[in-house]
């Protein structure tokens, strides 16, 4: 298992609708982070400020200059659904995130131990 190297291959494939965000975090944003709230509409992120649509790319999603690798803007106000992934091998298979090396195949239960030190200060661990 790899650190994640940011190629942003998860944003890219969920920021179009397949994130959600709780009710307490839309509420923070509401009070705290008015500039991220604007992108919310009926409880769903992200949707474009003017129309009211589903956007197609995440608008926090940002390309380093001269470089394969991704940053988010919100990085420290993101929704745990982003401050969770990955969660499980499986996951991180079908959407094929570059933490995951070969020998983490032959012995996944292994590698979702791993997993989840690698992201104990992110989410609880996942049995
Ligand atoms: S909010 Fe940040 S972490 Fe979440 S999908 Fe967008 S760029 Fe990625
Ligand atoms: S797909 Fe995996 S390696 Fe790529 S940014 Fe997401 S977590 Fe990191």
């Amino acid at each position: 298992m790899k650190e994640c190297n940011q190629c942003g291959k998860c944003c890219t494939k969920y920021g179009n609708g397949g994130l959600s965000a709780t009710d307490d975090e839309i509420e923070l944003w509401d009070i705290f982070k008015p500039d991220i709230y604007n992108y919310v509409r009926d409880g769903k992120i992200w949707m474009d400020p003017d129309t009211g649509k589903q956007l197609e790319v995440c608008p926090w999603l940002r390309k380093v200059p001269n470089q394969e690798i991704y940053t988010c803007d919100i990085y420290y106000d993101r929704p745990d659904d982003c401050k969770y992934y990955p969660v499980t091998i499986e996951q991180m298979l079908n959407d094929e995130c570059e933490m995951l090396e070969e020998k983490d195949l032959a012995k996944p239960k292994q590698a979702q131990k791993t997993l989840n030190k690698i992201m104990a200060d992110s989410r609880p661990p996942y049995e």
